[in-house]
């Protein structure tokens, strides 16, 4: 059960995501989270930071899908402004919203990463589905009470994997960076 909560790649942020890592591996969907993933949560307005980091993924053959468990508003107002599709509502790490972006996609498991902030929605959800995970830290601090709790519990989960050797020890590192 642990081992679905493990990422296969940990980075700092979305932006710093080696996306010719990704490609060597035969991926060329990505299942983007929204929310300290691509923007940060509460910012109603798109970054030229995010627009750079999508522009350069399409710009190298990927195929982007948002999924997003904010409302739909939000995520509607995101797609429109990457020019992406996207999937809100999602209710990570429940399996369907995955599928449904894969069929957008195109792809199947083994060439879609999902990328994300939180483990118990996009590592896990990811994990089940079997999509190669790619964990980041948070834009920002801010996030929702329900989140925070979450993160703390997250702390321990990682803190086990890094224990089980099912994560590195560097990953764990890079993860304590996070703006708390
Ligand atoms: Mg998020």
């Amino acid at each position: 059960m642990l081992r679905f909560l493990a990422p296969d790649a940990v980075y700092e942020s979305l932006f710093a995501v080696d996306l010719d890592d990704l490609k060597a591996r035969g991926i060329r969907g990505l299942i983007v989270d929204l929310d300290n993933t691509l923007i940060e949560y509460g910012n109603p307005h798109a970054t030229e930071e995010a627009r750079r980091w999508v522009e350069d993924a399409l710009g190298r053959g990927f195929k982007i899908c948002l999924t997003s468990n904010a409302r739909s508003r939000r995520v509607r107002h995101f797609a429109r402004e990457f020019n992406i599709p996207a999937i809100a509502n999602a209710a990570k790490p429940i399996g369907r919203a995955f599928r449904r972006a894969m069929r957008l996609l195109g792809t199947r498991p083994d060439e879609t990463a999902v990328i994300g902030d939180q483990v118990f929605t996009d590592v896990l959800g990811g994990n089940r589905m079997n999509t190669f995970t790619v964990l980041v830290n948070p834009l920002s601090a801010k996030e929702l009470g329900a989140t925070r709790m979450m993160r703390r519990l997250e702390r321990k989960v990682l803190r086990e994997l890094v224990r089980q050797g099912l994560l590195d020890e560097r990953d764990w590192q890079l993860r304590q960076k996070a703006r708390q």
